[in-house]
């Protein structure tokens, strides 16, 4: 059979541990026996990292800036354990916090749906994207604990030393007080960044935040986001038959509960911290939640959403017989080299990338499975199978 060709490279961020040794069989085996891959590779390996004193995750992001598409694998954080055990010299950053900062980006979280595999939310028939903007509010805080009485205010100082000052609580016993900040140009190209998604998809949008009770805060993201969607994007999305929709955040979970599925849920960075926790659990497994890390000038990079799967990779490593989910990952391949084929006019590319996924979607409900889904899935007969016997099963499907 010929190879698929490829005209410009995706930017190849290898990873760690058990997502590392999953990433390599991917291309083995699912990859380079059909596509001629071009691939500008950057090794995110925590010792490669070390290495070069954390230069390569900052090229590897400025690279995915210049080419446009990047499929990441999963990376340890270090912590003070992995300092020890990798014998670091410093405690890095997380890599995602890096490339994220340097691409301005949002990451767009959306389920991957097999039939076996349900919600367990029964009215949910497509998937729910999540998009968390990710600077500020309680993640940039400024907190101190109140020992006793006083009068607690927000003071701020402009330029020329103008003070403008809010009481916050004259205080007649102990207690807490903290102050949040954010930026209009943070949130306006969160704005953009989802409403160039959902259009993309040719989804509706859906945003909510406390605006009845923050009636400055939240109301400055409620009035960014209504100004941009007026101005940039409103024809657009009617021409796609989609609309952008504002509610209450308290309103907006329980219509999400009701809801078909089939939109993307913008939210604010601590409410999108904890429902997009909610909904990895209530589509069925994180294992089979992809992620995609997209910038206001539509530069993408695709990952799993899941970790590094350090408890199988230390089995692996004993010789052990792993099962181990490589779903998102092959997804965050397939993602990424559909975006190429899309902005190359590379047919072939975009229908490999609709036939891998196919392949795996139709393994899954063969019932053919690795033991995460296997012990959710409602098919009446499942096959449990190891990390390596998965990808062979697609492969085997595609072929
Ligand atoms: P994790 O790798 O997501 O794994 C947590 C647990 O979830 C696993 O032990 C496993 O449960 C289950 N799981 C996750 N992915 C799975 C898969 N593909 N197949 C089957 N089961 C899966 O999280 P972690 O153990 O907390 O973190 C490990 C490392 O990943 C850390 O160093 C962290 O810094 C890093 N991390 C990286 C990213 C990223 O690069 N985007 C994101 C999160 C964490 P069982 O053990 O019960 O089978
Ligand atoms: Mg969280």
């Amino acid at each position: 059979m010929e190879k698929i060709m490829m005209t410009t490279p995706v930017v190849e961020m290898d990873g760690d541990e058990m997502t590392r040794v999953i990433w390599q069989i991917i291309k083995d085996e699912l990859i380079l026996p059909f596509v001629d891959l071009k691939t500008e590779y950057y090794d995110l390996g925590l010792e490669h990292r070390d290495e070069t004193d954390d230069q390569v995750t900052v090229d590897a992001a400025m690279a995915a800036k210049k080419l446009g598409v990047a499929v990441k694998c999963a990376t340890i954080t270090p912590n003070g354990a992995r300092m020890e055990e990798y014998k670091l010299k410093k405690l890095y950053k997380s890599p995602n916090a890096t490339i994220r900062a340097l691409m301005d980006g949002t990451v767009f979280r959306a389920p991957i749906l097999v039939s076996g595999i349900d919600p367990y939310v029964r009215t949910w028939k497509k998937p729910i994207t999540m998009a968390r903007h990710a600077y500020g509010d309680v993640y940039k805080n400024s907190e101190m604990r109140i020992e006793g009485p006083g009068k607690a205010e927000i003071v701020f100082t402009d330029e020329n030393g103008n003070e403008t000052r809010n009481l916050i609580h004259e205080f007649d016993g102990p207690g807490i007080v903290q102050g949040i900040h954010n930026l209009d140009a943070s949130i306006e190209s969160f704005a953009r960044a989802c409403m160039t998604y959902a259009l993309e998809q040719k989804q509706d949008l859906w945003f909510s935040t406390k605006d009845t009770i923050s009636k400055v805060y939240d109301d400055r993201f409620k009035t960014v986001f209504e100004k941009i969607y007026e101005e940039e994007f409103r024809e657009k999305f009617e021409q796609n038959g989609n609309t952008y929709f504002y509610t209450l955040i308290d309103d907006a979970v329980a219509r999400v509960i009701r809801s078909e599925g089939g939109f993307v849920w913008a939210l604010k960075n601590y409410d999108g911290d904890v429902m997009s926790d909610m909904m990895a659990t209530a589509f069925g497994s994180l294992a089979m939640m992809t992620s995609v890390l997209v910038s206001p000038d539509g530069k993408y990079e695709y990952e799993a959403a899941h970790g590094t799967v350090q408890r199988h990779y230390y089995k692996h490593l004993k010789g052990e017989e792993t099962s181990t989910n490589s779903v998102a990952t092959i997804f965050a391949w397939s993602g990424a080299l559909r975006k190429r084929g899309e902005l190359d006019g590379n047919t072939g590319l975009v229908s490999f990338a609709d036939r891998l996924e196919s392949a795996v979607l139709n393994t899954i409900a063969g019932g053919e499975m690795t033991g995460d889904l296997a012990a959710i899935s409602t098919l009446p007969s499942v096959k449990k199978l190891s990390t390596l016997q998965f990808i062979l099963a697609v492969r085997n499907n595609m072929e």
